[in-house]
């Protein structure tokens, strides 16, 4: 994506990358401390959409869900329902390849708090846009959380798809069908306060992996 790793566009993410102290045990030179472009299948036929970089998971390594809590519950399952091919990413060389997936965030930088502002939000939808049109085999967006949720709809009300995000509430497990967009299937962050809190557990992100392994069948049929 052309300007992605050098965009500066928001100050408060600059800033709060700038200042995060570093983790127990490493360095600020460990730290990518960039905007994280999303990863995956170029023929994707399903694109995941996180919210943002975790502090010191995506934002260290420079890869989204690498290294921190969410990716330790998240992968194992798409291991296991045959999104990836090793069920662990720890950097970014750790040979992991994703099978008809394609990962990223709605905001590449790191917020302050895991939360964006709306403003950042939209600062950051042009780069979203434009992981969508390279996904030429697209067929479902699964959205994590409310905050990926609600800025992807403001994507589609900004294109002319739909005329009002608030018509699509969320819910875990809710899939829409706007007309002229690509099916969308909403769940809880995998986050680790979602995970230790019971929010989300391996069961139910099972289960909507296979949900989205029948909507992409029922798209090619
Ligand atoms: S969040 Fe997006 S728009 Fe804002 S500085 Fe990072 S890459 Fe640029």
């Amino acid at each position: 994506m052309r300007g992605l790793l050098t965009c500066t566009r928001c100050d408060r993410l600059r800033r709060c990358m700038d200042e995060l102290p570093p983790k127990k045990g490493y360095d600020r030179a460990d730290y990518w401390n960039r905007p994280v472009p999303g990863f995956g299948d170029p023929r994707a036929r399903v694109f995941l959409v996180g919210l943002a970089p975790g502090a010191h998971g995506a934002n260290r390594t420079g890869r989204p869900f690498t290294g921190d809590g969410a990716g330790d519950f998240m992968y194992p399952l798409l291991h296991q329902a045959g999104f990836a091919n090793q069920d662990e990413a720890t950097h970014r060389d750790d040979g992991l390849a994703l099978h008809d997936l394609y990962i990223s965030n709605a905001v590449k930088c790191l917020p302050p708090q895991n939360k964006p502002t709306a403003d950042e939000f939209a600062c950051c939808r042009p780069y979203l846009a434009e992981e969508l049109t390279s996904l030429p085999c697209l067929k479902v967006v699964i959205l994590l959380g409310q905050g990926a949720f609600v800025s992807f709809l403001k994507h589609l009300v900004e294109e002319g798809v739909v005329d009002r995000a608030s018509r699509y509430p969320f819910a875990h497990g809710a899939v829409y069908r706007p007309e002229g967009a690509p099916v969308l299937v909403a769940s809880y962050h995998t986050s680790r306060y979602n995970v230790q809190t019971g929010r989300i557990t391996s069961d139910m992100f099972l289960q909507l992996l296979s949900r989205v392994r029948e909507l992409v069948a029922g798209e090619n049929g």
